[in-house]
């Protein structure tokens, strides 16, 4: 994996006194540093267009901002009309220091620099409150939905806070999604059995077709390795599974070098996604990775805008890996991301109708198979 340094650091005002910051600000203290009223990027800053330059300097600078909305949110899923899974989002980071070809962030994000909410008390403050408003469920968080949950750790720390707060929480579980192997500074600290570490993973010729910069294959189920005996519950994404020539080899090569490598009774779950985008993503990721493969293949449009395989394709994907799964592992969760229900009924062996009889399903699941209650 490559390993991320940033280049500058620019500090709005508001979060300038914040001990996020301040540790941040003596860590780098070698760094061009420029402290704002209220940072806002232009496009003609640093290129004629940093968005598209898969080496462009706007992701080498980190800009520390305050957040002043609500960070932690139903995940965008519950409203595309597919069956969703209730997840929560938490976030901290926008933007990733990877560079995946297919990662929907070129297209969304509207500035190439990282942001972090640095105002981390009082966003966990707010996490605390929402969960405590409803004490009989169990919340289920994730912080990679605008980043790679632990490729910047080894710069921002952040998850050495985020990893004791939901240790102390009563009914939550942090799902820290990643590519990366950063995990060392992770091992001792007290999580309470509370926190995931989930890695997606892809074959090894997609991870170095596609996924540039990440943790390669053995270097991301050592790290799961290193988590189980670490006492973390671990999980896995295949997700997004890509469509090419030998798929069903590399899939199904992949389950068992998982299987092979983690011990079964620590994996959480394993959830099975394929390639979805939104169109304006094609010719970003043309111009960008012009060596790139995703998007040979036949795709339609969903109802949610986003381009996928077809259907009789995602089936055929997500039968051939949940059969070798069950076939290893009869034991472990998986379930779908971004499906609706008559795909389910084909490909699964349950067929939740409603996002919360899936998040019923998954949070029943995990709750028996680590006789935890919350
Ligand atoms: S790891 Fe995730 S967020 Fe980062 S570049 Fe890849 S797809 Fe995007």
């Amino acid at each position: 994996m490559t390993d991320y340094i940033p280049e500058r650091i620019i500090v709005d005002q508001a979060v300038m006194d914040e001990p996020f910051t301040q540790n941040l600000l003596g860590k780098f203290s070698n760094l061009p540093c420029e402290i704002v009223e209220n940072y806002a990027w232009h496009k003609n800053e640093n290129n004629p267009d940093p968005v598209k330059n898969p080496l462009t300097e706007g992701k080498k600078t980190l800009h520390l901002k305050y957040f002043p909305g609500n960070s932690i949110k139903s995940c965008p899923g519950i409203t595309t009309g597919a069956v969703c899974c209730n997840y929560f989002t938490l976030d901290l980071v926008e933007n990733c220091p990877l560079e995946c070809s297919y990662c929907i962030l070129q297209a969304f994000l509207n500035k190439p620099v990282i942001t972090v909410h640095a105002n981390l008390a009082e966003i966990l403050d707010q996490v605390r409150q929402r969960i405590a408003s409803q004490p009989q469920r169990l919340f289920r968080v994730g912080t990679g939905e605008h980043s790679d949950s632990l490729a910047l750790d080894p710069v921002l720390e952040i998850n050495q806070h985020i990893i004791p707060f939901f240790g102390k929480l009563e009914n939550a579980i942090l799902e820290l999604k990643t590519k990366s192997n950063s995990v060392d500074h992770l091992l001792n600290l007290p999580h309470n059995g509370k926190t995931i570490i989930a890695w997606s993973l892809n074959p090894v010729n997609i991870i170095e077709q596609e996924e540039h910069k990440t943790a390669s294959l053995h270097e991301r189920l050592e790290a799961a390795c290193k988590a189980s005996k670490a006492g973390y519950k671990v999980a896995f994404h295949f997700d997004p599974m890509i469509y090419y020539a030998d798929w069903e080899n590399g899939y199904t090569q992949l389950v068992h070098q998982l299987l092979e490598a983690i011990p079964v009774h620590n994996i959480a779950w394993i959830s099975l996604g394929t390639l979805r985008y939104i169109p304006k993503l094609k010719a970003l990721v043309e111009e960008r990775f012009p060596k790139s493969t995703i998007f040979l293949g036949e795709f339609i449009q969903g109802e949610d805008g986003k381009m996928r395989y077809l259907k009789k394709i995602r089936q055929r994907m997500f039968q051939t890996v949940r059969q070798e799964i069950h076939a290893l592992a009869p034991q472990v969760t998986t379930y779908l991301c971004m499906e609706k229900a008559p795909v389910w009924q084909q490909t699964m062996p349950f067929h939740p109708q409603t996002n919360d009889e899936l998040d019923h399903i998954l949070s029943n699941n995990f709750q028996q198979q680590f006789s935890c209650s919350f």
